[in-house]
């Protein structure tokens, strides 16, 4: 392959840079590495995995803390033409042994802490250990100092895999989503032009890096618009505040939206620098962006996307940013709704499965061509597994997860209208609604609701109110009153955990 069709992502995001010294990260704790130092030491990790083994096509898989080492071996692993494998940190060696057994790495980076665990799991597939710990710093590092930093990229097709990541499996076992240098270069490009990112933005990161959002929507949209990033290891409200003084953008999950506005230092003032507050990963409640909007003045841009999709929607720039929408498909992004049972397209404004084709579009599950069949239509639209409708103006509304779907009774309940209900009555933050087993209906409606700190909110009123404005097969059957929904990182409600603890009401 020559140079000329050489479709390397690495290639692509640095191509043409013209001033090495731009500044490129700076950490919490000082460090400030320039596009030049990311190349360089993006060049000797490469070196470091090519001397390990790692030849074009091979998996390096790395479950670190948030470190620009971290950022710097998916790039390195990239140019080495392999394919990259982020893992939550959260998942634990049980969990590793599947993902490690699955990918078959020839290559895998951890804690040192976890270093004597995972080394177990590696030898079984006869994958090398190198290791990265919080301060970006292991035998990882320790070779790459050591090693050259010039580097030839290695060259790759568009449709060749830069990266593997795992969907979370909330249901049965968890697949990688194999995607392609081309996916990731024309999403970040799309949303670059979408979002109106220009090399004068200043991104506050503070997402993980082994997801899809972290990893590819932050990280690859300022590297390729020659931006400049912060990083953060966590969510820290007051500390995010104090950099919006000289920042200009934050890519959140709906739960940094939510704690940025229990700070009562969040004004219109310590705001006023930012030009883009961009939400996703998990639903913003349509309270949240009002909220914002009071409280900032500026109103929260809400995206949607997936780790097999990269992103599909998002609100306008310019243009009305609807709370509780997700906005319009993406140029080059085709987003329709499909009945769920006969595949037939919908209406405007009717409930069905959202259904996405595009560059953007994965390359199908690792080593699962079955499954991965099965989720797509034979016209290359890929099935979400969300469930949503595009309104009369052409916006995109998400109702929830297909597998969320209750069924009562023979009935079809949508979780998200009966939510909406409840997170509109007096002294509720939130609900889920969720169904589990019952002897009569297949299914019980339930809700479980949040309610603001002393207010009195009981399962008896919620029912009175909702009684009249819900068809009775939509009604709960019990409504619990709690203090906090399980979310995971990503700031999603965790229903397969409510639906596990609530199993036995009704059967009990
Ligand atoms: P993940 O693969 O972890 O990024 O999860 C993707 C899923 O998150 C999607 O299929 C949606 O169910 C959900 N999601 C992402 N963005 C949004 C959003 N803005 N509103 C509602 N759900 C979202």
């Amino acid at each position: 392959m020559n140079q000329a069709v050489n479709a390397n992502l690495f290639t692509r995001l640095f191509d043409g840079l013209d001033d090495p010294s731009r500044l490129a990260i700076e950490t919490h704790d000082g460090q400030r590495i320039s596009y030049g130092d990311l190349i360089a030491r993006a060049g000797q990790m490469a070196n470091v995995l090519v001397a390990r083994g790692v030849k074009p096509g091979d998996r390096v898989a790395a479950q670190t803390e948030k470190s620009v080492s971290g950022l710097v071996l998916y790039l390195a692993t990239v140019r080495a033409g392999g394919v990259y494998l982020p893992l939550n940190t959260a998942y634990t060696l049980n969990e590793l042994d599947y993902f490690i057994g699955d990918a078959e790495p020839t290559v895998v980076v951890c804690d040192p802490s976890k270093a004597e665990g995972i080394g177990a799991l590696a030898a079984k597939v006869g994958a090398k250990v190198e290791t990265l710990d919080a301060s970006g710093k292991g035998s990882l590092t320790e070779a790459a100092d050591k090693a050259e930093t010039a580097f030839t990229t290695v060259p790759r097709a568009a449709d060749d895999l830069a990266a593997i990541l795992y969907t979370s499996g909330t249901t049965g076992r968890s697949k990688g989503a194999m995607l392609s240098h081309d996916n990731l270069a024309s999403n970040s490009l799309t949303l670059i032009d979408f979002w109106r990112f220009t090399k004068d933005d200043v991104l506050i990161h503070a997402l993980p890096i082994y997801h899809t959002h972290g990893l590819f929507v932050a990280s690859n949209v300022t590297l390729f618009s020659r931006a400049s990033m912060i990083f953060l290891p966590k969510l820290d409200p007051d500390l995010i505040i104090n950099l919006m003084a000289r920042a200009t953008v934050l890519m959140g999950v709906p739960t940094f939206y939510t704690r940025l506005l229990q700070n009562p230092r969040l004004s219109k003032e310590t705001t006023s620098h930012m030009r883009l507050f961009i939400s996703g990963s998990a639903p913003l409640l349509a309270d949240t962006h009002r909220e914002w909007f009071a409280r900032t003045g500026h109103a929260v841009l809400e995206r949607y996307g997936m780790t097999e999709t990269n992103m599909n929607t998002s609100n306008p720039y310019e243009g009305e940013r609807v709370p509780g929408a997700v906005g319009f498909p993406l140029p080059g992004v085709s987003v329709r709704v499909t009945d769920p049972e006969t595949a037939k397209e919908l209406a405007r404004d009717e409930i069905g499965m959202i259904e996405v084709k595009g560059p953007n579009v994965f390359k199908g599950y690792w080593r699962m061509p079955e499954k991965t069949r099965s989720e797509f239509r034979d016209d290359g639209f890929f099935i979400t597994g969300d469930l949503g409708k595009i309104d009369s103006q052409g916006y995109v509304h998400i109702v929830g997860r297909g597998k969320d779907l209750v069924i009562s009774g023979g009935f079809n309940v949508y979780p998200k209208e009966i939510e909406s209900e409840i997170d509109a009555m007096p002294g509720v933050v939130e609900s889920a609604v969720i169904g589990v087993p019952h002897a009569d209906f297949g299914e019980g409606v339930t809700a479980v609701v949040v309610r603001q700190p002393g207010a009195d909110v009981s399962e008896a009123g919620v029912l009175k109110g909702l009684d009249g404005r819900l068809a009775k097969f939509k009604m709960p059957k019990r409504v619990f009153v709690v203090d906090e929904l399980p979310r995971n990182t990503m700031g999603k409600v965790q229903k397969n955990v409510l639906r596990d603890q609530y199993k036995d009401i009704y059967t009990k």
